[in-house]
């Protein structure tokens, strides 16, 4: 008997039968401890209980029963032939088996012994009898493990045989059980849930299939069950080292900014701005994940965030991932404040905007300033250097920073930073959070953070179970979906015919080069290639390029020629995967598609379709592969984000999607996020449930040693109190 934890830590050289070698290939597979084998699942089953009942068994076919000897006798009717014959029975009927000239039988299976017998069954002057069976003895453990029941057949290990691991497996087993059980029985019933002895035992060597099922179901629980209690433990340490503040936000700023747009506000972006006020008033710091399909408008929620701090005389921040985002944030920031009168002094809006009249207008001025790490200036604004912008934001006259990660960069200190919105990160882990608080003296900013990658709802549960989550599920009126068409490269030319088309009537394209993975030089050469074979393609239009290995103020020279419409298309590699948002911009070609993941295409085709003008997207691809070719059907069918990430899990498995992910993904061997999302909605609502009574798991030390044993180091703080 031995708990869980502790059969994670023996190694499986104590397990009978397991010597060097076999370690060797054990190790091989993964598989160093005792738990470890355990939770090597068979792949599947094969049935062999399935045999007939002596009164029920066909005549004349060859058959195995399964009985148990109940006399037998040798006799020698003249030299050079014995007779060795039998009486068998089951539960149902008695049966008569005879063997020629194999005396030896008497003493393989005196009576009592069960076993196999495999023949053919005739009927011999009145009665039924089987001869010469083909015998296997079940009274050997070995034996019963493989005949006779259900058989679990397991991934193969190394050279290792498949009866091998069964006897291993079963050696384990035998070793192990009884395996108490962690949870409390109020558990167990409120969930259904099979014991974890039972459900070991049943998973390896299950009485019949029925029973896989929900022994499966158990070991799956558990696993979601330590991931949630993490999660739980996470959520709960934050708060308790939290040390937030409430705003109090007068809403004059944030009303005037929306009173000031262009358009009505979505129900949704009114919906989220209301959630995010609530956080704000919370003395305890809000951390909300706030998703929202690309276009659906996240950038107004994040002003409005920003002003509510602001108007209380906190600083905000706003991080984006690239320089070219930052700027773009900055530049849109700016112009929405100008078109509702907040006009941006000190600092004056690039005349770029042509919103000069604008400014000066007698509203409340909320001042911005853009910091980003490649150069001494703040690149954008060369006009101020970056030691004046630091010494505002130092001062606390610079009332909303945009920046890239230099925001968190030593060096920038805020006077008082009482919330960040970072965009499209939501890798934004627990580390990043540590460096804000220390900009913010200590005091803990609210932090937003927004995403347009589309996350299955399993996966943002288990991944962000510590965050509250907004979605934006409503696009502002007017879109239609993006229609989208893939294109062999014989057909290419249909690309170019629809990109002279469109920009005749006013629109602009986006040409996006084919992915080299880890080589940004190379990729960068060939949409140079690209832009200049396109410029003889498409005579008559201007074709821009930017790509990755430009400088920053190249990259951002290439942007501003094309959201000023001095570009018509605009040649690029995969910088502008994320944020880039050009209304007028209607057609975008994805040059060798089948090259991208799901979540990029999807990305890309974001950047058009978020106008009032109708958007195409052409996937330009030859022959790819299975996979490749699954991923583009799924982009012509949809253009739902959560059903392609839904899709990409199905095509590429969970293990892909976590990837770097290091949070205790790794102890998900059994559950899959799929199948077992009602049991992951079981598990996190008991974990939660489980801290909240008991934040320190102090009742629930099985438990918590459990998740420290299979979560590792990551998990550890939680556990220091
Ligand atoms: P994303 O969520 O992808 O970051 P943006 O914030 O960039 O989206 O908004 C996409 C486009 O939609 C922008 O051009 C923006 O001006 C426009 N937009 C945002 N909200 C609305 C709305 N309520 N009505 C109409 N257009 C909107
Ligand atoms: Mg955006």
């Amino acid at each position: 008997m031995a708990t869980l934890t502790r059969l994670a830590e023996v190694p499986v050289t104590e397990v009978k039968g397991i010597g060097s070698d076999r370690r060797t290939a054990l190790t091989g597979g993964g598989i160093e401890t005792v738990a470890d084998l355990l939770h090597h699942l068979p792949r599947t089953y094969v049935d062999r209980s399935d045999r007939p009942r002596l009164d029920r068994v066909p005549l004349g076919t060859e058959v195995t029963v399964v009985a148990e000897v109940k006399s037998i006798a040798t006799r020698r009717p003249r030299a050079k032939l014995t007779i060795t014959e039998a009486r068998i029975s089951d539960e149902t009927a008695t049966l008569k088996v005879v063997w020629f000239n194999q005396p030896f039988r008497a003493k393989q299976l005196p009576p009592g012994t069960e076993a196999a017998f495999s023949g053919t069954i005739e009927s011999y002057r009145g009665s039924l009898q089987m001869s010469n069976p083909v015998v296997g003895v079940l009274n050997s453990q070995h034996e019963s493990l493989h005949t006779g029941r259900v058989v679990p057949i397991y991934p193969q290990i190394g050279k290792m045989k498949p009866h091998e691991l069964i006897d291993l497996i079963a050696s384990a087993l035998a070793r192990s059980r009884p395996i108490p059980d962690p949870l409390p029985e109020v558990l167990l019933a409120t969930n259904g849930l099979m014991s974890r002895d039972e459900a070991y035992g049943q998973i390896h060597f299950p009485e019949d299939l029925q029973q896989v099922p929900p022994a499966r179901r158990r070991l799956a629980y558990d696993e979601l069950l330590r991931l949630e209690l993490a999660l739980a433990l996470r959520k709960r340490r934050q708060t308790e080292e939290a040390t937030g503040f409430a705003h109090r936000p007068s809403g004059e700023l944030a009303e005037r900014f929306v009173a000031g747009l262009p358009y009505e506000l979505t129900g949704a972006q009114r919906r989220v701005i209301g959630e995010v006020l609530a956080d704000l008033q919370e003395s305890h710091p809000m951390h909300r994940l706030l998703h929202g399909e690309v276009g659906s408008g996240k950038t107004v929620v994040a002003v409005a965030t920003l002003l509510y701090g602001v108007e209380g005389g906190w600083q905000g921040a706003i991080m984006a991932p690239t320089e070219v985002l930052a700027v773009q944030h900055y530049l849109g920031v700016t112009g929405l404040l100008a078109q509702a009168g907040l006009s941006p002094e000190p600092f004056s809006a690039p005349s770029e905007l042509g919103m000069d009249s604008l400014f000066g207008s007698d509203g409340p001025a909320v001042s911005i300033g853009i910091l980003t790490g490649s150069t001494a200036s703040t690149n954008y604004r060369p006009e101020i250097s970056r030691a004046e912008l630091l010494d505002d934001v130092a001062g606390g006259q610079v009332d909303i920073l945009v920046g890239t990660h230099a925001l968190i960069q030593e060096g920038v200190h805020f006077a008082r930073l009482g919330l960040a919105v970072v965009d499209e990160q939501h890798r934004f882990g627990v580390s990043q959070r540590v460096l804000l608080k220390e900009k913010a003296d200590s005091i803990e900013p609210d932090l937003l953070i927004m995403t347009a990658t589309p996350i299955p709802r399993t996966l943002s549960m288990t991944l962000y179970g510590d965050l509250d989550i907004s979605g934006l599920d409503e696009m502002p009126p007017g879109r239609s979906p993006v229609k989208t068409v893939v294109l062999s490269r014989a057909e290419e030319s249909k690309a170019w015919g629809l990109i002279e088309e469109e920009v005749r009537a006013g629109r602009q394209a986006f040409v996006v080069c084919p992915l080299v993975e880890e080589s940004a030089k190379i990729e960068a050469a060939s949409a140079t290639e690209e832009q200049a074979r396109l410029t003889g393609l498409l005579p008559g239009l201007r074709v821009g390029l930017i790509h990755g290995q430009l400088r920053p103020a190249e990259k951002e020279a290439a942007m501003s020629a094309f959201r000023a419409g001095d570009t018509d298309v605009l040649v690029s590699t995969t910088v502008i995967e994320v944020g880039i948002d050009v209304p007028n911009a209607t057609v975008m070609v994805i040059e060798d598609a089948d090259r991208f993941g799901l979540s990029q295409l999807h990305q890309l085709r974001g950047r058009v379709g978020r106008g009032s003008h109708p958007g195409t997207c052409l996937l330009i691809s030859d022959a790819p592969a299975d996979d490749a070719a699954e991923r583009l059907a799924a982009m012509v069918k949809t253009n739902d984000g959560f059903e392609l990430a839904n899709e990409d899990l199905r095509i590429r498995g969970q293990g892909t999607v976590f990837g770097d992910r290091q949070s205790g993904m790794a102890d998900l061997r059994i559950a899959d996020l799929f199948r077992d999302l009602e049991l992951l909605i079981d598990a996190r609502r008991d974990a939660f449930a489980i801290v909240d009574g008991d934040p320190d798991l102090v009742e629930h030390g099985d438990l918590a040693d459990e998740v420290l044993a299979f979560l590792g180091e990551s998990v550890e703080w939680l556990f220091k109190s």
